[in-house]
């Protein structure tokens, strides 16, 4: 154990090996209570469901064993038949919490079954604390690991079962700042191109223009469809336009992509057009020559994407 912890985790510690209970069963083991189970599990053997079957074997109705705990669950009420202890067998969750580790959650749950429960079993149960683990760190967060063990035990205090349930006591880790970018699929840059892709993630849609004409461009290419010159240089679009055309992607249905996917052709105030993502748009409200505004959209490695928002109606 680390020294910041000692005084409190051996008061925690003390109580481990206490024993907690004894809390009664409501009801004796009996053939309703398990047909509704085996119904609501769907759990079909006839040995649990064929009461002739059962006493032919074991002379007596017997429960599936992973029932072991239903026999003995608290109410809906929460509360334990007459008789059942009242201690607390939660004391030493609740001294890792005094001391900063508030959260929990269920690790695993083990059982053993020592011997079928008849039809007239009633059980009862005690449990103590088993171990507390020395302090760890998971993806979750930092904390302990608590074992408690579960005592089953029949009319004639005979153990017919036990269980192990463990539980992760712990501070949560430091929530991520923002939520995961999309991860979309990078583009293929080249030599022609990379001015376009720089420009997205400076906040910039950069349209290509021929330096010997002025004829803008796009996408980027090596030579002026107007006038053949390799010169070109490019001018910052405004990001207003309108919707020239669209289509909406429904298949496939691909991870860190809307579904559907509404993509339009953008023609540009400057009049080159644009293949982009719409967003903030329902698709039925989608409409041609709708004016749009351009967003920038942050995605995973640092890649940008634009993307244009309908301005209120159709124009
Ligand atoms: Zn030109």
């Amino acid at each position: 154990m680390s020294e910041q912890h000692s005084d409190w985790m051996a008061e925690a510690r003390a109580l481990i090996g206490h024993e907690y209970g004894r809390i009664y069963a409501w009801d004796a083991v009996n053939q309703p209570m398990i047909r509704q189970w085996c119904e609501a599990l769907g759990v079909s053997n006839p040995l649990y469901l064929d009461g002739e079957r059962a006493r032919a074997r074991f002379g007596a109705h017997v429960a599936p064993p992973t029932m072991l705990q239903a026999w003995v669950l608290a109410g809906i009420k929460g509360e334990f038949p007459a008789g059942s202890a009242t201690d607390n067998p939660y004391e030493v969750l609740q001294i890792i919490e005094r001391n900063g580790y508030a959260s929990v959650v269920a690790v695993n749950s083990e059982q053993e079954y020592f011997r079928y429960l008849r039809e007239g079993d009633r059980l009862s149960f005690t449990s103590q604390i088993e171990s507390v683990s020395e302090e760890k760190t998971t993806g979750l967060g930092t904390g302990f690991f608590v074992t408690q063990l579960l005592n089953f035990f029949d009319q004639d205090d005979n153990k017919v079962g036990q269980m192990r349930f463990r539980l992760f006591k712990f501070r949560p880790a430091a929530v991520r700042e923002k939520p995961a970018l999309p991860a979309r699929p990078q583009p293929g840059v080249s030599d022609e191109n990379r001015f376009f892709w720089d420009g997205l993630k400076a906040k910039k849609l950069l349209i290509q223009r021929c330096s010997a004409c002025g004829t803008l461009r796009n996408p980027p290419g090596p030579a002026c469809p107007s006038c053949h010159s390799l010169a070109s240089d490019h001018v910052e679009a405004s990001g207003k336009g309108t919707i020239y055309s669209y289509s909406v992607v429904h298949h496939p249905a691909l991870p860190d992509m809307p579904q559907p996917n509404p993509v339009g052709l953008i023609e540009l105030e400057e009049g080159v057009r644009l293949v982009a993502g719409l967003v903030g748009v329902a698709t039925d409200n989608i409409r041609i020559g709708a004016p749009v505004a351009l967003e920038f959209l942050d995605c995973a490695n640092d890649l940008v994407l634009p993307v244009f928002r309908p301005l209120g109606g159709a124009a």
